[in-house]
C-alpha cells in the first residue's frame, strides 16, 4: 500500500548504514510503540529491546514523566537564541549538575546536538586551547583503530572503523592519527595481559615521539570501546595512557557517549571505574535516555582558564550551534537524571550488570561463540566459524545478520555489527529479561552452521 509509512519511507527517507541498492526490497518494520523494555512494530509484534534503542534508552521507553517535563518546558519556553549573553534555566541547572557530578574539575560545558557534534566540539576546544596558549603547532590528535566517535566529518575521521570512511575524502588526515585498539581477544595467546598493556603504552609513546610531542595535542578514547566491539582494555591501560598524556602536555579526551549515565553502573566511568581524570569528557545518548537529542562536552578548569583569557590571536570560540543548550533537551536531561537517581538505577545497573555478564559466559560452550566479553550492561559476542583457530565466518554466511533475524523472530532485538552481536539493554532490565535475552541468543547461535 503506497500510503503506508513503510512505502513512504522507502521512497523518500535515506537511512544510515544502509545499502541503498537493496534498500527498497527489504522486509518492512515500522516501530509504532515503545514501553519499558519493549518496542512494538506495525504488525503487532512486541519485541524485547536488548540494545536500548542504540545504546541510549537507559531509563526505558515511554516514560510519562519525561513526556510531562518535555511538554511543560515547551509551553514555558521552548527555544531562544543561546549565543552570547542569554541563557535558559534548564541549560544552567544541567551545567551545574554536570560540574558537581563529572570527574575532577570538569566544571564547564559546551552543549551540542549529539555525540558526533560533541566530539567535534572537543577537538575544536583542544585546538582553541593550544592556540590561546601560543602553542600553534600542537594540533595532532591520536585516536584508536576500531574506535567509534561519530558521523560528522571530523568525528568520522577520529573513528577507526574503515566502513565509516569509504568514499569520503580524508579532511583530517593531516592531524588525526590512529594507534592500536586495546583488543584482548586479538592479542597473541602467549602474551600476558600486563605485557599486552606494556605493548600498547609503548606503541603510544613511540607514536608521540615520531610525531613530535610539541605537535601532539590530545588522545581520545572510549573507556570501553562500544561499536568497535565492546572492547575492554587490559587492566591499568587507561590510567597509563593518561599518565603518558600528562608527561607530554597532552589532553586526554574521554568519549563517554555510551559509558556515562549508568551503562557501567556510574554517572561517569572514566574516574569511578577506570581511575583517571580526563581533561575533556564527551557525553550524549544516555544524558537524555534518547528522548530528545543532546550532547555535552565538558572541560576542565585549566582549559577554561586559558580559553577565557582576553582574546588575542585565538579570536572567539566560533562553533555556533542553533540548538546549543536547547531548553527542552536540557529539561529532558534533568528529568532523566532525576529518574535515574530516584529509582536507584546506578546501583541496579551495577547488580544487574554482574548478572548480565555472568549469564553471558554460559554462551561460551557453543560451537560458534569465539568470545564473550563486556562490562556492566555492555556486552559483545563474537561469532566464529571455527573458534579454536579464531576463523571468522565467510561474509556470505551472514552469520550476524542471521542471528539478528532469528532473535527478532523469537521476540528479542539484538544488534549485529558484522559477525559480532552487541547488547546494551535499558538499565531497568530485570533478571527474567536478562535470562530471556540469553536463552533466545543461545537458540539463534545454535542454529548457525559453519557455512
Ligand atoms: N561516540 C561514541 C562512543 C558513540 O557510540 C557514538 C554513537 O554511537 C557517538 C560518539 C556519536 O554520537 P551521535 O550518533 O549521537 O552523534
Amino acid at each position: 500500500d503506497a500510503n503506508s509509512a513503510w512505502a513512504k519511507d522507502r521512497a523518500h527517507v535515506l537511512h544510515p548504514y544502509t545499502d541503498f541498492s537493496s534498500f527498497k526490497d527489504e522486509g518492512s518494520q515500522v516501530i509504532t510503540g515503545a514501553e519499558g523494555m519493549y518496542v512494538t512494530d506495525s504488525d503487532g509484534n512486541r519485541l524485547l529491546d536488548a540494545i536500548a534503542g542504540l545504546w541510549c534508552v537507559n531509563i526505558g521507553h515511554g516514560r510519562r514523566e519525561m513526556a510531562d517535563a518535555i511538554s511543560d518546558q515547551v509551553m514555558k519556553m521552548q527555544y531562544y537564541n543561546p549565543f552570547g549573553h542569554s541563557t535558559n534555566e534548564p541549560a544552567a541547572e544541567l551545567g551545574a549538575w554536570l560540574a558537581t557530578h563529572a570527574p575532577g574539575d570538569l566544571n564547564h560545558v559546551y552543549y551540542t546536538t549529539g555525540g558526533s557534534t560533541a566530539n567535534d566540539a572537543a577537538i575544536r576546544l583542544v585546538h582553541y586551547y593550544f592556540t590561546m596558549k601560543g602553542q600553534h603547532q600542537k594540533k595532532k590528535i591520536i585516536s584508536r583503530n576500531s574506535a567509534y566517535h561519530g558521523a560528522t566529518y571530523v568525528a568520522a575521521e577520529l573513528t577507526g572503523i574503515h566502513a565509516t570512511k569509504m568514499s569520503f575524502d580524508k579532511v583530517g588526515e593531516h592531524f588525526i592519527n590512529h594507534v592500536s585498539a586495546a583488543n584482548m581477544y586479538a592479542k597473541p595467546d602467549d602474551m600476558s595481559e600486563d605485557a599486552y598493556c606494556d605493548f600498547l603504552v609503548q606503541e603510544f609513546e613511540d607514536r608521540i615521539e615520531q610525531l613530535g610531542p610539541d605537535n601532539v595535542a590530545a588522545f581520545i578514547a572510549e573507556p570501553v570501546m562500544g561499536a568497535g566491539g565492546v572492547l575492554v582494555a587490559p587492566k591499568g591501560y587507561h590510567r597509563r595512557m593518561w599518565e603518558v598524556c600528562k608527561r607530554h602536555d597532552m589532553l586526554y579526551i574521554a568519549d563517554e557517549v555510551v559509558t556515562a549515565f549508568g551503562r557501567l553502573g556510574h554517572w561517569f566511568a572514566s574516574e569511578e571505574v577506570f581511575d583517571y581524570q580526563p581533561d575533556i569528557l564527551v557525553a550524549a545518548k544516555g544524558i537524555t535516555s534518547g528522548y530528545i537529542p543532546l550532547g555535552a562536552t565538558l572541560i576542565s578548569d585549566e582549559i577554561y582558564e586559558v580559553i577565557s583569557r582576553p582574546q588575542c590571536e585565538g579570536g572567539v570560540f566560533s562553533m555556533g550551534l542553533t540548538y546549543f543548550g536547547h531548553p527542552v533537551a536540557c529539561r529532558a536531561a534533568l528529568t532523566n537524571i532525576e529518574i535515574i537517581q530516584r529509582e536507584g538505577l546506578l546501583g541496579h545497573a551495577r547488580n544487574m550488570g554482574k548478572h548480565f555478564q555472568e549469564t553471558a559466559t554460559g554462551l561460551c560452550d557453543l560451537e560458534h561463540v569465539g568470545d564473550v566479553r563486556g562490562h556492566g550492561l555492555m556486552l559483545a559476542v563474537d561469532l566464529m566459524a571455527d573458534k579454536t583457530t579464531k576463523t571468522p565466518f565467510p561474509v556470505t554466511a551472514q552469520a550476524g545478520a542471521n542471528v539478528f533475524r532469528t532473535c527478532a523472530e523469537l521476540g528479542v532485538i539484538v544488534r549485529p555489527v558484522g559477525d559480532r552481536i552487541v547488547l546494551s539493554p535499558p538499565l531497568v532490565i530485570e533478571k527474567a529479561e536478562s535470562n530471556q535475552i540469553y536463552s533466545v541468543l543461545r537458540q539463534a547461535i545454535s542454529g548457525l552452521s559453519a557455512g
